[in-house]
């Protein structure tokens, strides 16, 4: 079976974090060897480069506190049409850049998936749920909107391109949430979103909780995308992001929900985002997050018998190496 290639997208966008810094994300991942990571997995690299956003269109908003709302919209169209694009040809791999982001990435692939009539699914990896509107947003900071935009919440409309599909509530789990705002919790609990906080993980461990929702993905033969925000990891391990949230998924936590996705064999797009490369610490959140990125993609440290979801070939590279 032919695999398909891994597609590098880079997006530097900045403008949707309360902080510069997000745009040399995409430098930093690639410097960090993303790249070559993958191509020792044995996939097919391609670098298309970064994004370019739309042409600028002027728009005003009511809530006086929202920044570059303009700026954001732009990205999100070109990063939509990328999604789209480019998740029929490979693997896409995000590059951020804020989570802004996922507003273009998440819109895309679920124009995609409905396309090829499947269920879309997000496993959603962050401190933040991201679950403003423009209506409730105080900080103004619009990496804090986009799952309420691509699963369709009310006033986007005008603003944000319109949404071929929009992604269930249904078929969302957050993971890691510890920092949710009054508005944003009165929303979620009107929702069908699946919750884990940190407490959950804690009291639980990740494995049972990723388990069942990966079990439902299966059963409905559909798509995985993985939305990755730095902020998801303890800041004591990824210093470098603009939003530090104590409290945060530990490095086995986070390596073993990735070797389990990979096990899964239904993930088929992924978003590294809010890396702010100005606030790393000699590029340590960088090679981290290739190392998780690495894990996703099927690198392991032994080889061993794994659940299978899905009765489909899993590439094994560490037997290709080593054959013995
Ligand atoms: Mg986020
Ligand atoms: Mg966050």
């Amino acid at each position: 079976m032919m695999q398909k290639p891994c597609i590098l997208i880079g997006v530097p966008v900045q403008e949707g974090a309360g902080r510069l810094g997000c745009d040399m994300g995409p430098s930093a991942f690639r410097t960090a060897g993303l790249a070559t990571e993958l191509r020792r997995l044995g996939y097919t690299v391609e670098d298309r480069g970064n994004v370019v956003p739309a042409p600028l269109r002027e728009l005003r908003h009511a809530n006086a506190s929202i920044k570059a709302l303009a700026e954001t919209v732009a990205w999100t169209e070109a990063i939509a049409d990328a999604a789209y694009t480019t998740s029929r040809e490979g693997v896409p791999i995000f590059l951020g850049g804020d989570h802004s982001l996922s507003a273009g990435s998440i819109t895309g692939l679920a124009r995609r998936a409905a396309e090829e009539g499947r269920e879309f699914f997000v496993l959603w990896l962050d401190s933040h749920p991201d679950f403003h509107t423009l209506e409730t947003t105080t900080s103004g900071n619009l990496h804090g909107v986009p799952m309420a935009y691509a699963t369709g919440r009310q006033g986007f409309e005008g603003y944000f391109p319109k949404l071929h599909a929009p992604l269930k509530p249904e078929n969302v789990c957050m993971m890691g949430i510890r920092s949710v705002d009054p508005a944003e919790r009165a929303a979620l609990a009107t929702t069908g979103i699946t919750i884990h906080d940190m407490r959950a993980i804690d009291e639980n461990g990740v494995a049972p909780l990723l388990d069942a929702f990966l079990k439902r993905v299966a059963m409905a033969d559909g798509i995985l995308h993985v939305s990755l925000d730095v902020d998801f990891l303890d800041p004591g391990i990824a210093p470098g992001v603009g939003t530090t949230v104590p409290g945060g998924a530990t490095f086995r936590e986070a390596h073993l929900i990735m070797e389990m996705l990979h096990d899964s064999g239904l993930v088929r797009s992924l978003d590294l985002v809010e890396l702010n490369p100005f606030l790393d610490e000699r590029g340590r959140t960088a090679l981290l997050m290739v190392d998780l990125a690495s894990s996703l993609m099927g690198r392991r440290v032994l080889d061993r018998p794994t659940q299978s979801y899905r009765h489909t070939p899993q590439m094994n590279p560490y037997a290709q190496a080593n054959p013995s």
